[in-house]
């Protein structure tokens, strides 16, 4: 048959019982307030919306992020917007920018539609190359930034947002990819998001609020951009939410403390593991804000690298072609990456 997808190709059922640090989920479930709300919902499934649920989710997430409501649209996930989005603003006509090492799947998504997708070398401290990005398409429709970027965690700052917003050309649509941004304490995009209305800003409920199989994400917008969005489904986006998620959700967002607490906890389990990863010579790069890093092996690939510490219990990401020599190490729980530091170790040693 044809190829599996990228996503099953690392089979969750190969990775039982090992430490799982490869796909960027939280070791952790959802906070537990929220999943005290999902469960309460359940009873209540036999109707599309038991009451006012998604009005609930925009008017907490609203208050958290100083977004007016009629910004804010949900979805399953951010996967969705992000195929959505360069259906609707890139063609063959107008291409796509994006950076190179990034999160792939809008590659894949403008590949589809036959859309022109050039990718940008980060700059030497893995930020976007925010004038490179604007100088390689006149023509683009579409600007596609991750911070912190997927796979290095590194952040691009919001002035160099800002600056991209400015200069590209006029009717191109910036889309601001902020999955990882709660371990980061750097001013966040959402401003851009409120202020004009060719940026889209997007967040998802699959990192640190644990909801990755629940399914839950955000876009940031001007209700006319949400419109185009949504006009293969005729304005009933919403519609494909389960209600587990948007109880979930709307419980977690206000949750500032444990939010903070979360991400505080795996900030030192990353640094824990970047430490004891240096101490041994290997390189990492730097500046990681987000819940993963890369490391540089020595003589191996990623792939014989992901083997290796299988075969000891973890499960570590995989590599990107940009950086061929490298691995994107998921940040776990401390007692997890204890256990993927003795598995370095060990195979270091063999
Ligand atoms: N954007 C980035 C940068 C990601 O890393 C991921 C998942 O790993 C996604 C979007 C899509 O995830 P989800 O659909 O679960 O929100």
């Amino acid at each position: 048959g044809s190829a599996a997808p990228a996503f099953a190709q690392q089979s969750a059922k190969a990775a039982v019982g090992a430490v799982r640090i490869g796909s960027n989920e939280c070791w952790t479930g959802p906070l537990p307030a929220g999943a005290e709300a999902a469960m309460l919902i359940v009873k209540d499934g036999n109707r599309y919306e038991p009451s006012d649920q998604h009005a609930e989710l925009f008017k907490a997430v609203s208050k958290v992020e100083g977004v007016p409501v009629e910004r804010i649209l949900a979805w399953p996930g951010s996967s969705d917007p992000l195929a959505r989005v360069p259906v609707t603003f890139a063609s063959p006509k107008r291409g796509i920018v994006t950076a190179d090492p990034t999160y792939e799947s809008i590659w894949r998504t403008g590949a589809w539609i036959g859309a022109k997708v050039t990718k940008v070398p980060l700059t030497s401290d893995y930020r976007h190359d925010v004038k490179a990005m604007v100088a390689a398409d006149p023509n683009a429709g579409l600007f596609y930034v991750c911070s912190p970027n997927n796979p290095t965690g590194t952040i691009t700052p919001v002035e160099d947002l800002e600056w991209l917003a400015q200069n590209k050309p006029k009717d191109a649509i910036l889309l601001i990819d902020e999955a990882y941004i709660h371990w980061s304490d750097t001013p966040r995009a959402v401003r851009l998001a409120v202020e004009r209305d060719d940026v889209i800003v997007m967040r998802t409920f699959s990192k640190l609020f644990g909801m990755a199989g629940m399914r839950l994400g955000l876009t940031f917008a001007s209700p006319a951009l949400h419109e185009k969005m949504m006009r293969y489904d005729g304005g009933q986006v919403t519609n494909m939410l389960p209600m587990t998620a948007v109880a979930c959700g709307a419980a977690s967002v206000p949750l500032a403390a444990q939010i903070k607490q979360r991400a505080d906890e795996m900030i030192a389990a990353r640094d824990y593991a970047i430490a004891h990863l240096e101490k041994r010579g290997v390189k990492v790069i730097p500046g990681s804000k987000a819940n993963m890093f890369m490391a540089e092996w020595k003589g191996k690939t990623p792939k014989e690298m992901m083997a290796l510490f299988l075969a000891n219990g973890v499960q570590i990401g995989r590599g990107w072609t940009a950086y061929p020599q490298m691995s994107r190490i998921t940040v776990g729980s401390m007692e997890e990456m204890q256990k993927f530091c003795l598995a370095y170790d060990k195979i270091a040693m063999a």
